[in-house]
């Protein structure tokens, strides 16, 4: 029985979702209430609340209305930006029963439960030969689909079409063609587009209970890596790619970045191998690609940047020609090596295994969208502010790594800190229990805490001066603040009109 929430209240909760799906005991408050990074605003759900279906979720929000309590809509709980983090009184409501998946593979989308993990999809979607034409994050193996959908990806959820949100006071809504009374979701432009006005909404207009994802079939794919000396040529070669639209996606490490992620365990490389042999479709290309896994790992690590490249087209012909193009132009300063990242990438999309640094190091990153214009120059700036911390990050065990990508009209930085700490509940349910017993001793270390706090910020302000925009906006990169008078009131006035009692996830976006 939670310390907090009246007995009636959680009595009527349990006639709804029944008892199971009601948790008032602490260790559970406590792993629904966490984040990846450290917030001192932060306070324990009052209870969380797992509906299966989307009367449910309406029922349990229209009884939490009534009672006046704030709700926290939450996924996987994978985000570090505080945005399914309860700041004051709240009931967390969890959508991983919202799973259902409903293919139409005839018309290419699928209905899919806001709690439906992007691995899962991927696996429901494989029997018909398709695949969500949405870009998905590399959490996707737990991270759900209704979490991004509330709070962005780099590249954007053009691809999402449709949605249905219960809103605060329990009602239900549908957005896109299946608006029509009776109508299919096929499409997303159907009078103005109010599925784009809850995608990014950090939870703050409704709690999205199904997302309706746009399909596409499987293609071909070419694949490139090239070492550059220095970040500068990288992100000439990089900006220049994407300018001339010669490749699906781009991801570029350092040297740190490639030693880490080369650097996998038992159990992890046997499922990688897994995934590459039965992505290969002949015993011979798998004997081929095997051999390179062997040998890839040297090739990345030496190189102070290295850079993949992923083309898909049509036909595997196709996608040579153009990878060729892509080619001469990392050639000038580039020199091409083994491929094996982005091979193993499309063959093995998901995994939380970043989740800590390869020794159990606390991990968290912070990210810039930035226009293909101003990307080299924010990341010399990124790159002097790290350097002028340098020693007072070595004094408290920081180390970081970046990660540069583009799949779109902008290049994604992502500077990523690791360090000696003490692991939170979030982290110790995601390790393997070998891993729990090496990493689950660390002690607290608040001298890195503290100066990753304020570094965090003071890099987003870098960010910002360089036209930088973000996903994951949470609690932590500000939105509202920055917005002219005119568009702060209209948002205000949305927020007033589907949520007048502010009960929907207090504080995301700015909106108390
Ligand atoms: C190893 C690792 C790799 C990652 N890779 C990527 C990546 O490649 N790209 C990327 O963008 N991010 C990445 N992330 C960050 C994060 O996992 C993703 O952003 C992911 O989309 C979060 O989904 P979630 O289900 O965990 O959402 P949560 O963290 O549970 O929630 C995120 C926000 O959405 C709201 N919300 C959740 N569900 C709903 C709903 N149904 N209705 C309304 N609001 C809701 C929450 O209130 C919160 O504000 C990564 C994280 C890890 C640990």
């Amino acid at each position: 029985m939670s310390a907090v929430l009246h007995s009636a209240l959680i009595d009527e909760l349990v006639s709804i979702v029944g008892p199971a799906h009601v948790c008032c005991d602490e260790p559970t408050r406590e792993l629904a209430s966490s984040d990846l990074f450290l917030w001192s605003g932060a306070v324990l759900a009052d209870a969380v609340v797992r509906p299966g279906s989307t009367a449910e979720l309406a029922q349990v929000m229209a009884v939490l209305a009534r009672s006046g309590t704030a709700i926290v809509p939450r996924g996987a709980g994978l985000s570090y930006t505080a945005g399914a983090v309860p700041h004051s009184a709240a009931v967390v409501i969890d959508s991983l029963r919202l799973n259902q998946v409903t293919v139409h593979a005839d018309d290419l989308y699928a209905v899919v439960g806001a709690g439906t993990s992007w691995q899962a999809l991927a696996e429901a979607l494989k029997p018909h030969g398709l695949r969500a034409a949405q870009i998905s994050p590399i959490s996707g193996s737990h991270s759900t689909i209704g979490g991004a959908a509330s709070q962005n990806l780099p590249g954007g959820l053009d691809n999402i079409i449709g949605l249905t949100v219960v809103l605060a006071d329990g009602s239900v809504v549908h957005t896109g063609s299946a608006a029509r009374v009776g109508a299919s979701a096929f499409a997303r432009y159907a009078g103005p587009d109010l599925t784009g006005l809850f995608l990014g909404d950090c939870g703050a207009f409704g709690f999205k209970a199904e997302v309706v994802v746009r399909l596409t079939v499987e293609r071909e794919a070419a694949f490139a890596s090239f070492s550059f000396q220095s970040a500068d040529t990288m992100m000439a070669a990089l900006v220049c790619l994407r300018r001339r639209e010669l490749v699906t996606r781009a991801m570029s490490m350092d040297q740190l970045k490639a030693q880490s992620a080369t650097r996998v365990d038992v159990a992890e490389a046997v499922s990688v191998v897994k995934a590459v042999v039965k992505e290969a479709g002949s015993m011979g290309r798998a004997f081929k690609d095997l051999a390179q896994l062997a040998t890839g790992r040297s090739a990345v690590k030496d190189a102070g940047w290295s850079l993949h490249l992923t083309v898909e087209a049509a036909t595997e012909t196709l996608a040579q020609g153009q990878m060729d193009l892509a080619r001469a132009v990392c050639g000038v300063d580039g020199l091409e090596i083994n491929n094996m990242i982005p091979k193993t990438l499309r063959a093995k999309p998901y995994s939380i295994r970043g989740l800590v640094g390869p020794d159990g190091e606390r991990w968290v990153p912070v990210h810039a969208i930035l226009p293909l214009s101003r990307a080299e120059a924010c990341m010399r700036a990124l790159q002097a502010k790290l350097a002028s911390e340098g020693a007072v990050m070595a004094a408290a065990g920081i180390q970081h790594s970046w990660i540069i990508s583009t799949i779109g009209a902008y290049v994604t930085i992502e500077p990523m800190f690791y360090w000696p700490d003490q692991l939170d509940a979030i982290h110790l349910a995601h390790l393997s229990e070998r891993n729990q017993t090496r990493f689950g001793q660390g002690s607290l270390n608040a001298g890195a805490r503290e100066l990753l706090t304020r570094l965090r910020a003071e890099l987003r302000d870098v960010m910002r001066e360089h036209d930088a925009v973000h996903g994951q906006m949470g609690r932590f990169y500000p939105y509202l603040p920055l917005l002219d008078s005119a568009t702060q009131s209209l948002v205000l006035r949305i927020k007033d009109a589907l949520d007048p009692a502010r009960t929907m996830n207090p504080g995301v976006l700015g909106l108390i």
